[in-house]
């Protein structure tokens, strides 16, 4: 079958969620991918960094077949020789005593949700029912009904009301008013350290510690949800340290598996995590055997191999030359490490027929939020895979 066929045949069958690209990929290595025609891309989506090892890492795949063959799931009601091992890792590398696995990014934010609220009523001593969160404006924290309730993006709520109440919307990179929102009832603060999906957001510099202390002054939980800027993305360990801050709670997801298998986790303190009792929280498949092997790969990957330093390295060598890029079009280039936007003028028409050119000359980029492309490759890229994409980037954004 070609391309066209399996177009035909998804948008048939299958609901109309998303506004992909037309290429269909039926093979990945590395940096690359491979359509159904034979043509090859450099991935610069690391779908939505998920893929931060590269595709089918060969340690992550030799991790999780290994796994496979033996046990994959057991559910929770017993323990396993994986997630003790998962824990203490993910605890070594990040600092955090303890964690709390889940599936998807979304379950793991609203796992940080219920873990504030508990210790609301709990510690904080916050009547039953009534705790407060604060967020900011075009957030992006997931897809259910409660995280919804506190989008501020038209198309992710409209027609999915009613919404769960206990939430204030604060405009983003405005630590004062995060201060003027917090109430005797308000349980957490909850922001993206760069906003990857409203357009990679970088907030100006200082907010991120401005809210931390004002979170520590008002007996606030401060929670990062570091699912798409963590594991090195931004060329830290996580965001968050550029401003030499450590939140109550930080959420990852995305590379936390290197993108073979969905697997989340909430990292905290035990005496944040310690407040779960058995049977208020949990999941079937969260902390499986194979999620705990498939994730101790792909952090042991990170570390390994330097992403968190290539990142670094790579991704201001990248922004350099795209700065240099006099495109009529280019408002401005922002972002950290390999979490890159590209923002283009109101007058640009859109940086879709950017991304769809791009596609045409071999590179998988994915426009956000209209007017900004995101380039966000694999963290094992290297200097001459930029250096033979820069000429490429170069002559689409010089198009008329
Ligand atoms: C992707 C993302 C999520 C949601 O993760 P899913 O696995 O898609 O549920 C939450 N927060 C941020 C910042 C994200 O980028």
């Amino acid at each position: 079958m070609n391309t066209r066929e399996f177009i035909e045949i998804e948008e048939k069958y299958g609901a109309h969620n998303y506004h992909p690209l037309d290429v269909v990929i039926e093979r990945g290595e590395g940096v690359w991918v491979y359509d159904v025609d034979g043509k090859k891309y450099l991935d610069c989506l690391s779908a939505y960094s998920a893929l931060n090892q590269g595709h089918v890492h060969p340690a992550i795949l030799e991790a999780m077949t290994e796994q496979a063959k033996k046990v994959t799931l057991t559910s929770r009601a017993f323990r396993n020789d994986q997630l003790p091992l998962f824990y203490k890792e993910i605890s070594e590398m990040t600092g955090y005593e303890m964690s709390l696995p889940m599936n998807s990014g979304a379950e793991a934010v609203e796992t940080a949700l219920k873990l504030a609220r508990k210790w609301a009523y709990q510690v904080k001593g916050v009547p039953r029912h009534e705790a407060e969160m604060i967020l900011a404006s075009g957030n992006f924290h997931g897809r259910t009904v409660s995280i919804i309730s506190f989008s501020t993006e038209p198309s992710y709520r409209d027609d999915f009301g009613p919404f769960t109440p206990g939430f204030k919307i604060v405009e983003y990179g405005d630590a004062k008013a995060i201060e003027h929102a917090i109430t005797p009832n308000t349980a957490a603060v909850m922001l993206e350290p760069i906003q990857g999906e409203a357009g990679v957001v970088v907030p100006p510099e200082g907010y991120l510690k401005q809210v931390a202390e004002i979170c520590k002054k008002n007996n606030v939980l401060f929670i990062a949800d570091e699912i798409q800027t963590g594991l090195g993305r931004t060329g830290r360990l996580f965001a968050s340290e550029y401003e030499g801050i450590k939140p109550d709670v930080t959420i990852v997801g995305k590379a936390l598996s290197g993108g073979f298998y969905p697997v989340s986790a909430v990292l905290a303190s035990k005496e944040l995590l310690g407040l779960f009792n058995p049977g208020e929280h949990g999941s079937t498949f969260g902390g499986s055997p194979l999620a705990a092997a498939v994730a101790r790969a792909a952090l042991k990957v990170i570390r390994d191999e330097n992403l968190v330093e290539n990142a670094a390295k790579m991704g201001e060598y990248f922004k350099e030359q795209l700065e240099e890029i006099p495109s009529p079009h280019v408002k401005l280039v922002r972002g950290k490490g390999l979490l890159i936007g590209v923002v283009l003028k109101p007058e640009a028409r859109g940086a879709r027929r950017f991304c769809e050119a791009l596609q045409q000359k071999g590179i998988l980029a994915k426009e956000t939020h209209e007017h900004v492309i995101r380039f966000a490759p694999p963290l094992i890229i290297q200097k001459e895979t930029l250096d033979w994409a820069l000429p490429i980037i170069r002559e689409v954004l010089m198009m008329p």
